[in-house]
């Protein structure tokens, strides 16, 4: 009797997951920023608005990337479908608690990959905290030092942990399962004169869908990468370096071919992020924007057939 009980209210959880999942995969439609119009989601007639919160919850089986709303700079957490989960960038100092607490709601105690793309402030700024509240499995960095206190502070923490730092690097693979596959596919080279192209490529393939995280990669390492004949394919694209103009050329976006570009990026900051070059490129390949100074954190969840975004 009593399991009979659990069973109807697990079944009734999988109704209202399904559920919320749908709505909100339409309800992205909506955005004022989408790219071309035509794609099928925008299409699709509104139904009415359901519980979405719920299937952030209970995503059970399905890739999660959420791309945190740090203001200035980049976190993305990768949960993955076993119930691990990665750290791409800690965000700059400003949003440490926030990265912070964001895991810790999400019931994270241990960070099984942690990748820092480059020991740029906007990146490793919440490190420490984050290296402090946390139980790390690997670290991943890229072979580059940088003369700052930001970075310095990170190799404190990092030691202090009794870490090891694994390279990032092309070729480099996380993960190897079945339907799951995380590696690197940047950078390519070394000897950089900007540390921006030094950025991990980060490139998460989950059945047939995948995510490009490229950190603050330039149209230099672009360029490797596409030369490097890797796959770099994605229905959702990181754009490089907060959508300036060094970064996502033409061929890189064309390679990439995404469907959605999510830009991290601070509200009013000072580099006249993103740039207007970017967005225009974007906007002629048809790409759907979004943005983290616009749309705070923005959440997708994959299936393994498709990647659709999740709005709270
Ligand atoms: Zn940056």
């Amino acid at each position: 009797m009593r399991s009979a009980r659990i069973f109807v209210i697990l079944l009734l959880l999988l109704i209202v997951t399904f559920a919320g999942c749908r709505t909100n995969q339409v309800k992205d439609a909506g955005t004022p920023l989408a790219g071309k119009p035509g794609s099928t989601a925008q299409t699709e007639k509104k139904p009415p608005n359901t519980a979405p919160s719920l299937n952030a919850e209970k995503a059970n089986g399905n890739l999660k990337v959420q791309f945190l709303d740090v203001g200035q700079g980049d976190s993305i957490l990768i949960q993955f479908p076993d119930g691990k989960n990665m750290l791409v960038d800690a965000g700059p100092p400003e949003s440490e608690q926030y990265v912070v607490s964001y895991l810790e709601k999400q019931g994270i105690k241990k960070i099984n990959y942690l990748v820092a793309t480059h020991p740029h402030l906007d990146h490793i700024g919440g490190f420490e905290k984050v290296l402090e509240n946390f139980d790390i499995g690997s670290i991943y960095m890229p072979k580059v030092t940088a003369n700052t206190k930001a970075f310095e502070n990170a190799l404190l923490s990092i030691e202090k942990k009794g870490l090891k730092i694994k390279v990032a690097k092309a070729g480099v693979s996380v993960i190897d399962q079945d339907k799951l596959q995380v590696g690197f596919v940047g950078p390519v080279d070394t000897g950089y004169e900007d540390l921006n192209n030094y950025s991990a490529v980060t490139r998460i393939q989950y059945g047939e869908t995948a995510f490009l995280l490229t950190g603050d990669t330039g149209t230099l390492s672009e360029n490797q990468m596409i030369a490097s004949g890797a796959n770099l394919k994605a229905d959702v694209l990181k754009v490089g370096h907060h959508g300036s103009s060094h970064s996502s050329s033409i061929r890189f976006l064309a390679a990439v071919s995404p469907q959605y570009a999510v830009i991290s990026v601070g509200v009013g900051n000072d580099y006249g992020h993103p740039s207007e070059k970017t967005i225009a490129k974007l906007n002629k390949a048809g790409i759907k924007i979004l943005r983290t100074d616009q749309l705070r954190t923005i959440v997708f969840s994959s299936d393994g057939r498709t990647a659709s975004r999740l709005v709270s």
